[in-house]
């Protein structure tokens, strides 16, 4: 069973605590910090849409490189692909002897983008949720798993730094489970590819594809492969393979039985296995990084051949959604509030 830790001493932040970035998690992590009682300052880069807001919820603005000056602790939370930059640019050449350096996501770190000099503590605090949700059920007394990781202990209370850090936030009151930046990165970035963004909305495409290319009308097929993903997902969710296996007929039990092996076989494990290595040699984040760092041509492709193949599913499903009273949160709002980070 992994280590779950609940308690944690907020007494140990009794300086002040630089929170680099009002995004998703910067604006949860900040908030909820600063309701805990710890002194809270937020880093923003000149001419950041951010200030009002966080100056709006009572709390401090400063330029990142004054926030992260004689800070205790510095919680880098800006984008991923950013981090490298404002590391180098801003955070490193202000920190002062001693500053914990707070990670919400090991990729920089692990990977060797980011390399904090020793006599820092380098901690993880990886709330398992977007930040919305983060401070919203904070404020409603509850709070939201997290994982805790140490990269570098100086101080030799890293681990009962972050734990402060995490009851801080409110990821106590649900339990913060001990991993290793080599463990969070890596399976992170698996399951998103493997399963949640990459394997499962491709596995439902093709579903849809099959069905249409055989003649049935395309919203048939959309409500069968996409539209009851979810009542099956809020089966698992609730009570696990049995529990979903128990609410379904017989009919499709038989079914999943029987079929599920041939089309999730070997050969797609043995698939997972090779991207799983990518993911732990590097070779998936260097070459993420290289676009990113050659303005994204990559990515642009990727995008652009990903909406050709959903034109048809994207089609119909647009259309019953409305039908539905379905809303996304595409545009201004969507920014920041997705969940798989
Ligand atoms: P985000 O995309 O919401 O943006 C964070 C903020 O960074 C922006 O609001 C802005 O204030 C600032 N920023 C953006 N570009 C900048 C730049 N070039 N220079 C300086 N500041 C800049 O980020 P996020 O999703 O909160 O991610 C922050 C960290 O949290 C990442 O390491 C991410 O992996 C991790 N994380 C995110 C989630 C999530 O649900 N979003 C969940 C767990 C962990
Ligand atoms: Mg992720």
């Amino acid at each position: 069973m992994a280590t779950i830790h609940r308690d944690g001493d907020l007494e140990l932040l009794d300086g002040r605590v630089a929170v680099v970035g009002f995004g998703s998690q910067g604006h949860a992590h900040a908030l909820n910090l600063h309701d805990s009682g710890v002194d809270v300052v937020v880093g923003l880069r000149d001419g950041s849409g951010s200030r009002a807001a966080a100056e709006e919820a009572g709390l401090e603005v400063a330029s990142i490189a004054d926030a992260v000056r004689g800070a205790q602790l510095v919680a880098l939370l800006v984008p991923d692909h950013v981090q490298q930059e404002v590391w180098e640019s801003e955070v490193a050449p202000n920190l002062t002897e001693g500053t914990a350096v707070l990670f919400a996501h090991g990729l920089n770190v692990h990977f060797g983008r980011i390399a904090p000099p020793e006599g820092h503590d380098v901690i993880m605090v990886a709330p398992k949720a977007p930040g919305h949700r983060v401070r919203e059920l904070y404020v409603s007394g509850a709070g939201t798993p997290g994982l805790v990781a140490i990269h570098q202990d100086a101080s030799g209370r890293a681990l009962q730094l972050a734990l402060a850090y995490g009851v801080g936030i409110g990821c106590g009151r649900v339990g913060l489970l001990e991993t290793t930046f080599a463990e969070e990165t890596e399976s992170d970035l698996f399951g998103e590819q493997a399963v949640l963004c990459g394997g499962v909305p491709a596995l439902v495409q093709a579903g849809f594809d099959t069905l249409v290319e055989a003649g049935y009308q395309p919203e048939i097929a959309y409500y069968e492969c996409l539209n009851e993903l979810k009542l099956i997902v809020d089966l698992l969710y609730e009570g696990g393979y049995e529990y979903m296996r128990y609410s379904i007929s017989d009919v499709a039990e038989y079914g999943d039985l029987a079929v599920g092996p041939r089309i999730v076989d070997d050969a797609v494990k043995a698939r997972m296995r090779d991207v799983l290595a990518e993911i732990r040699s590097g070779e998936f984040s260097r070459t993420l990084f290289a676009d990113d760092a050659a303005g994204r041509p990559r990515f642009a492709q990727l995008r652009e051949d990903g909406a050709k193949r959903a034109q048809e599913i994207e089609r119909v499903g647009k259309e019953l959604r409305e039908l539905a009273g379905i809303e996304g949160l595409l545009g201004a709002e969507a920014t920041g509030a997705h969940g798989v980070g």
